[in-house]
C-alpha cells in the first residue's frame, strides 16, 4: 500500500519538535520519487545512481539501496562514503582531474571509474591494469551542445568549458581499455532536452560506442518533476541500449531527492529600515547556498509574494554578510520571534554544501514519515566549527 505523505499542515507540528534550525527528509516523498525512478529502471531496461553531489545522507541509502543501482561519485570521499554506506551497491566515479594517489585507492572500492581527459586515461591507465580488482573505465565526452539558458555555471557545454572531452580533442587511437563513455550536459531539464543534445552526441561520439559496454548520460534529468516526459525518456533509452548494444546508466541526484527535505527555522527579530526584515536562525550564505549561486527564491510553507499576503517581509541570516538574503514573502500574520518557518524542497544541494562562515552552527539533521513520525538523526556543535580551523 503506498503511503501519502504528511501534508504541509500534518508536518508543522512535527517539526516543531526538533531543533531550530534543522533539515528534515521526508522519507514518505523520498519513496514516491524512488517509485517513480524504479519505474524508469524497469521499463527503459537502464541502471539509476544516486548523484552523491546533490544528496548525501547516509541515514536513508538502506532504503535508495532498495530502489537504485547504487552510487556516483566526485571522487574519493563520495565514492567511499557511497561504498561503506550502501554495501554491495555499484560505486561510480568520475573527476573532472584525480589527485596523486587517488585513483590507487579509488580502484579498491569503484566498480567504474571514468576520465575526463585523454591525458588522465593515459596517466592512470596503468594503475588500473595492474589493480586485483577489475575496474571498468570510460572517458567523459563533451557534445558541445549547449540546451540551458540562464545558469552558465551548471552549463558544461559552455564554450572553454574544462568538463569532457571534445571532439576535437578526441583520440582513438587510445581507446584500448575503455569500456564506456559519459556525458554530463544537463541541469533541472526534461526529456526533451536529452532528445535535443543525443543526436550531438551520437554524431561526433556514437561511432566509438559500437563494442563498447556502457554509456552513462549524466545527471540532470528532472524525472520526478511533475510534467517530466517519462515515455520519452524511456523511449531515448531503449533506442541507444538498442543501437550500441550497451547497459545505459543515468545518475540524477536532484531527481532522487526532489521536494523530498525541508529546513525548519525560527524567527529571531524584526528590524525596521523602509521595509520589515526579519532576522531567522538560518542563512542564505552557509545553509541554502544555491540561492544565492544559482540564484533562486526558495519556498515557504503558507507564504506568498511580496505583497500578496497582509504582511511582508525581507528574510535574512544571523550573519554579518549584508547579502545573507533569502528573499521576500508575505504572511497572513505578523512574524514575531519564535516564529516557526519551513522551507520546502531543502534535501538536494543543501546540506551537503553547509559551511560555518562567520560561526554559524550547521543545522541539526532528522527526518520524518507518516508511520515514523519524527527522528533527530544528528546535532552539531561548537566542536565541528572549532575542528574544521584547525583545532583539535
Ligand atoms: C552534478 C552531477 C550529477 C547530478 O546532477 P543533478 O543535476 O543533481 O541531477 C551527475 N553527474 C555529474 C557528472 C555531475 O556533475
Amino acid at each position: 500500500m503506498p503511503i501519502t505523505p504528511l501534508s504541509n499542515q500534518e508536518l508543522a507540528p512535527l517539526l516543531a519538535q526538533l531543533p531550530s534550525p534543522c533539515y528534515v527528509v521526508d522519507l514518505d516523498r523520498l519513496e514516491e520519487n524512488l517509485e517513480i525512478l524504479s519505474r524508469v529502471q524497469r521499463e527503459a531496461g537502464c541502471k539509476i545512481l544516486l548523484a552523491q553531489k546533490a544528496f548525501s545522507f547516509p541515514e536513508v541509502y538502506p532504503q535508495i539501496a532498495r530502489h537504485l543501482a547504487g552510487t556516483t561519485a566526485s571522487g574519493l570521499y563520495e565514492a567511499r562514503l557511497g561504498y561503506e554506506e550502501m554495501p554491495g551497491k555499484e560505486v561510480h566515479v568520475y573527476k573532472p582531474a584525480y589527485l596523486p594517489g587517488e585513483v590507487e585507492e579509488l580502484c579498491r572500492i569503484a566498480g567504474h571509474i571514468i576520465f575526463n581527459s585523454f591525458s588522465q586515461w593515459e596517466r592512470y591507465r596503468g594503475v588500473v591494469r595492474s589493480s586485483p580488482r577489475k575496474v571498468s573505465c570510460g572517458l567523459r565526452v563533451n557534445p558541445e551542445c549547449s540546451t540551458q539558458e540562464g545558469h552558465a555555471i551548471y552549463d558544461p557545454c559552455a564554450p572553454g568549458s574544462r568538463l569532457g572531452i571534445t571532439e576535437k580533442a578526441f583520440r582513438p587511437e587510445l581507446l584500448e581499455g575503455i569500456e564506456g563513455l559519459h556525458m554530463h550536459t544537463l541541469c533541472e531539464q526534461g526529456a526533451d532536452a536529452l532528445a535535443a543534445t543525443l543526436p550531438a552526441f551520437e554524431e561526433k561520439f556514437g561511432q566509438y560506442l559500437y563494442g563498447m559496454k556502457w554509456l552513462n548520460l549524466g545527471g540532470g534529468h528532472h524525472i520526478t518533476r511533475p510534467g517530466y516526459d517519462i515515455p520519452l525518456l524511456i523511449r531515448e533509452v531503449k533506442r541507444l541500449r538498442e543501437k550500441y548494444d550497451v547497459e545505459v546508466y543515468l545518475e540524477p541526484g536532484e531527481a532522487v531527492a526532489l521536494n523530498a527535505g525541508f529546513l525548519s527555522c525560527r524567527v529571531l527579530d524584526i528590524v525596521e529600515n523602509g521595509i520589515s526584515a526579519a532576522i531567522v536562525d538560518t542563512s542564505a550564505a552557509c545553509h541554502m547556498p544555491d540561492v544565492l549561486e544559482m540564484p533562486y527564491r526558495p519556498q515557504i510553507i503558507g507564504s506568498g509574494e511580496p505583497g500578496e499576503k497582509p504582511y511582508t517581509y525581507r528574510l535574512g541570516g544571523p550573519t554579518c554578510l549584508a547579502g545573507d538574503i533569502i528573499g521576500d514573502y508575505s504572511f497572513d500574520q505578523p512574524l514575531v520571534p519564535g516564529s516557526q518557518l519551513i522551507f520546502t524542497d531543502m534535501a538536494i544541494y543543501s546540506f551537503c554544501k553547509n559551511n560555518t562562515f562567520n560561526g554559524m552552527p550547521l543545522p541539526a539533521l532528522g527526518t520524518v514519515s507518516r508511520e515514523g513520525g519524527v527522528k533527530l538523526v544528528k546535532t552539531f556543535g561548537y566542536e565541528n566549527f572549532k575542528t574544521r580551523l584547525g583545532k583539535d
